[in-house]
């Protein structure tokens, strides 16, 4: 059984897939407490279903075949792994949303994973496992820094030095109340790094604060 916050249908709001259509599961729990976090409803569990029943559900939403695996972190439960290696035998294409906290050696290779690295503006800096770094590849994922200022924006960079994720794909996003995308926009212009600049789409179509979307 596997605890979950929610699973709904909506836009996809980030990565190099925004603006697709999506089926999210968003499991229970977080080992993080990211002080911007957006989702603190789901450090706790709204329901408790089998990987059956969490197929169903999803199922329900064909044609949609693109899926993410969201949280809260989703590499707490141990019944992720089987969740993901059976969403990729039905043929759906995965999407992994972590923190970058917890190894993911275990992550099926198919799975294109979504990993954070955690800026020191968000209160969790040094809580990356630099493990992660040899379970990612160019092909299939992606590095996401949440930035809340120019510090982080500076900080970001020197990991990516740092780590050599120079032919990695690398998501620069901006918390959202914080730093102004025209802000980021004129600092990335300026320094002209192949970096894509992330808006996260669902606040900007939806009320920011608004859930399942
Ligand atoms: S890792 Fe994600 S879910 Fe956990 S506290 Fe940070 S923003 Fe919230």
């Amino acid at each position: 059984m596997l605890q979950l916050s929610e699973i709904f249908l909506s836009i996809q709001g980030e990565s190099t897939w925004a603006g697709l259509p999506c089926v999210f599961v968003r499991l229970a729990g977080c080992n993080l407490r990211c002080n911007y976090c957006d989702s603190t409803y789901s450090y706790q569990p709204s329901m408790e279903l089998s990987l059956q029943e969490i197929i169903a559900e999803i199922d329900r939403f064909s044609p949609v075949s693109l899926v993410e695996i969201t949280g809260g972190e989703p590499l707490l439960q141990d019944e992720v792994y089987p969740l993901l290696s059976a969403l990729l035998q039905k043929g759906y294409t995965l999407l992994l949303e972590t923190n970058g906290s917890i190894l993911m050696k275990n992550v099926p290779k198919e799975v294109h994973k979504i990993m954070d690295i955690k800026c020191p503006g968000s209160g969790m800096e040094g809580n990356f496992d630099p493990g992660n770094i040899s379970c990612i590849t160019p092909e299939y994922d992606e590095i996401k820094f949440v930035l809340s200022d120019r510090d982080d924006y500076l900080w970001a960079q020197r990991q990516i030095e740092k780590y050599h994720l120079e032919n990695h794909k690398i998501l620069f996003s901006c918390v959202f109340d914080r730093l102004h995308p025209a802000q980021l926009a004129e600092w990335m212009i300026t320094d002209r790094k192949p970096i894509r600049l992330q808006l996260q789409m669902h606040k900007y179509i939806w009320d920011p604060t608004a859930r399942g979307v």
